[in-house]
């Protein structure tokens, strides 16, 4: 089972991804996180992405299409993935079709998650993550069971996204309606869409994308 998370920046792509993981065995591709890495790494890419990340703009189709090309054909994927944070375009969209009829591979559903933009400033200022694992946690909505000690591996060192500032979810709420949002009608279109309450809690989400993977 192949799956595209689609939903604007703070609405659960992430979180969502990584429970679909464990349930289901499928991999997450989050090229937010492919990036985020080239960035840490220094690589050519990441010095090219890091300014525009950093503004809340979208990197190039160019470098994202790369990216997600050499992903994709690597072998753990042949169980399944979840895409969360691709395709952002309309021509991302096209070139994805494209790759994977030639390899013979299908997205079964893509999952919209709607959520409110009042909601997504909260979310989004809110987000922080295990420094070591990476597991993610909210302020106010996803605290760890211990104040200060990650649930899921006992690190005690958190980061958070530079770009996940009030300042920078604006641009990053625009882009999204202006680039991403076009994507609705297109996967309609084909039959694949389905949407979930993104607004709902964390618990209620996964039981709405549970009923639509098996209702399939
Ligand atoms: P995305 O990957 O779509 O950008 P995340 O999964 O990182 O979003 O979620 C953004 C923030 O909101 C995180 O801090 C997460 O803990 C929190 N969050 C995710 N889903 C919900 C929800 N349904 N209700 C409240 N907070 C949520
Ligand atoms: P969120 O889900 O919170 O928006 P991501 O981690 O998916 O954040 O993405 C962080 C940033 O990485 C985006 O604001 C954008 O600059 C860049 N990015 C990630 N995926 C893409 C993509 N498919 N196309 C263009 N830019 C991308
Ligand atoms: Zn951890």
């Amino acid at each position: 089972m192949n799956l595209i998370l689609l939903g604007p920046p703070g609405a659960g792509k992430g979180t969502q991804a990584k429970r679909l993981e464990d349930a289901y065995g499928l991999i997450q591709l989050s090229t937010g996180d492919m990036l985020r890495a080239a960035v840490a790494s220094g690589s050519e890419i990441g010095q090219k992405a890091k300014e525009i990340m950093e503004r809340g703009e979208l990197v190039s189709d160019e470098i994202m299409i790369a990216m997600i090309r050499d992903r994709i054909q690597q072998p753990d994927c042949v169980h399944g993935f979840i895409l969360d944070g691709f395709p952002r375009t309309t021509v991302q969209a096209e070139v994805l079709d494209a790759m994977l009829a030639n390899m013979d591979v299908k997205i079964d559903h893509v999952i919209e998650m709607t959520v409110d933009d009042a909601a997504l400033v909260e979310r989004i200022t809110g987000r922080y993550s295990c420094a070591k694992c990476g597991a993610g946690y909210h302020d106010k909505y996803q605290q760890p069971e211990t104040d200060g000690v990650c649930d899921k591996c006992g690190s005690t060192e958190f980061s958070r996204r530079k770009d996940d500032k009030a300042e920078t979810v604006t641009s990053r709420l625009q882009a999204y309606h202006a680039q991403t949002a076009p994507l609705l009608p297109y996967y309609k279109a084909k039959g694949v869409l389905k949407a979930v309450d993104g607004m709902a809690d964390i618990d209620e989400v996964t039981s709405q994308i549970e009923l639509v993977l098996e209702a399939a």
